[in-house]
């Protein structure tokens, strides 16, 4: 085997505030290997990465490139030293070119090459992706602006390069093509650091893994001969048993609001909606599977009440019927990333004017109640007067179930809850979701993750070109014929009238 491109050794950091994110963690990454880390939200996995790209420095141990100890004070100091990051949020400039935004980070001798679309377009096939160099960046579909993002990354002859979550956005078959491009990658010699959830996605694409938990590495080897389970035990610490129902079979009690034959005209980048009609009950859970893009995002803004059909009517069974959400979006439409976590919790509340005293905030009574909320969701956030910035991806999801939850309201619509949740955050969320059900809330998840959907739907309608295909109950339920009425069946005439529940 050859030796590693870049160590660490012995690494430990605490950031200011007294957190210890990693302990004394020592990793190698090689040359032309693909190299997973997994961990749960929390386990340090982003910090690690921020280590080894400058953004923030080891507050014990070093890093190592081909054996010598380098430092990385910025991460201008890592690009110099051959290391390429892709973040989760894209740092592209949106109205330039492809070309341009590549341009844009060329440095040295490296400008020659990004002068020319000929020149541009062959570095790009080098890695087998076809773009046009003068396209809008930001009229590329999110995959495509994301191989903007890791070609950007290549462009100053990397030697390591680090992707955070670069899966989360994707789906199935855009994994396929983004592992297809990491592998071209590697064949040049590149080490390639994934960080990512999906223990499949890990078996089936990595050569090797390293699983952090709570700071520490909890098993590194080969993915070869590795099963799931080995791997999940490893990353939650006990088995999860997948697959078992969440929450009790219910029987749905007094509908809450009524969509009859709701059309929305198609535009650019939306199918519209047509002839949707679906009943919303107390104590039921709702599941909308689908291909994302098929209406879902046009019917989670009319349930909540943030667009108006073209035609059709929406109706709530009384004027006492409220909607608390959870958006897809949880950085833009979900949280206050620079406000505390407690404030966050309690956002909608202390808008309205609660937790005041004489005009002022409340300070004591919005601490008392975010501790109580951080503990029954389980947030794990150094207090509750942390920015809401400074919690992983997961955490910051259970705050905004949190906050839905606390609305008491009659209906909640959850947009893909547990997208970028490691299992047991997402088992979380879906447990306090099936647990709303159960003492009566209307609980409605658009998902296109079908299993998640299975456990927790007592119904499961699947939406397809705006339209609802089909809807499965009870024993019909099963991953097969949801699957079929997502990929096919445009245009069928829907059997999810939801009518005959009135
Ligand atoms: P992961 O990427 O595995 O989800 P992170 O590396 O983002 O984990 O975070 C590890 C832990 O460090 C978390 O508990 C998080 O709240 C904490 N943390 C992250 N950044 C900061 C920061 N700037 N200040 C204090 N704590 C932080």
């Amino acid at each position: 085997m050859s030796s590693p491109v870049i160590e660490l050794d012995h690494v430990s950091k605490r950031y200011p505030n007294g957190f210890v994110a990693l302990e004394r963690v020592c990793l190698s990454f090689y040359p032309g290997e693909i190299h997973a880390l997994l961990g749960e939200n929390g386990a340090g996995k982003s910090t690690l990465m921020n280590i080894l790209y400058g953004v923030h420095e080891p507050t014990e141990g070093g890093v190592l490139m081909n054996g010598r100890q380098v430092v990385h004070r910025r991460p201008a100091d890592a690009i110099a030293n051959g290391i390429g990051m892709v973040h989760q949020h894209f740092k592209l400039v949106a109205p330039f070119t492809v070309a341009e935004n590549l341009a844009l980070v060329a440095r040295g001798e490296r400008k020659k090459i990004f002068r020319r679309n000929a020149d541009i377009r062959s570095f790009m096939q080098g890695y087998g992706v076809e773009l046009d160099p003068d396209a809008i960046v930001g009229m590329l579909p999110l995959a495509l602006q994301q191989r903007v993002e890791i070609l950007k990354a290549l462009v100053n002859d990397t030697k390591v390069l680090l992707l955070d979550e670069p899966s989360t956005i994707l789906t199935p078959s855009e994994i396929q093509g983004l592992y297809a491009t990491v592998r071209r990658i590697c064949e040049k010699g590149t080490a390639v650091a994934v960080v990512t959830h999906n223990v499949d996605e890990v078996l089936a694409n990595a050569d090797r893994y390293t699983i952090l938990r709570r700071g520490k590495t909890n098993g590194t080897g080969l993915t070869e001969g590795c099963t799931p389970d080995e791997l999940v035990e490893k990353i939650v610490g006990r088995v999860v048993a997948s697959g078992t129902r969440l929450g009790r079979q219910r029987l749905a009690g007094e509908k809450q609001m009524r969509l009859n034959a709701v059309n929305l005209r198609p535009s650019s980048g939306s199918p519209g909606l047509h002839a949707v009609s679906l009943m919303l009950c107390e104590r039921e859970v709702i599941g909308v599977a689908g291909v994302e893009g098929n209406g879902q995002t046009e019917l989670f803004e009319l349930l909540a009440g943030q667009r108006q059909p073209d035609s059709g009517a929406i109706t709530r069974s009384g004027p006492d019927v409220t909607v608390a959400l959870v958006p897809q979006d949880r950085h833009h439409e979900g949280l206050s990333l620079d406000l505390p976590v407690s404030h966050n919790l309690l956002y909608p509340k202390i808008m309205q004017g609660g937790y005041r005293r004489l005009g002022l905030l409340n300070h004591a009574a919005i601490a008392e109640r975010a501790r109580e909320m951080i503990s029954e969701s389980d947030i794990r956030t150094h207090s509750h007067g942390s920015l809401a910035r400074s919690l992983s991806g997961g955490n910051q999801q259970k705050i905004v179930v949190a906050r839905a939850m606390a609305e008491s309201a009659s209906i909640i619509v959850v947009y893909q809850p547990t997208r970028g949740l490691d299992m047991a955050a997402a088992e979380a969320v879906l447990t306090r979701l099936a647990d709303a059900a159960d003492s009566g809330t209307s609980v409605i998840i658009i998902s296109s993750n079908i299993e998640e959907l299975l456990r927790v739907s007592d119904r499961i309608v699947v939406m397809n070109g705006g339209r609802i295909t089909g809807e499965v109950t009870g024993d019909d339920m099963s991953f097969e014929k949801i699957g079929t009425l997502m990929t096919s069946g445009r245009g069928v005439q829907s059997t999810a009238a939801g009518a005959e529940h009135v």
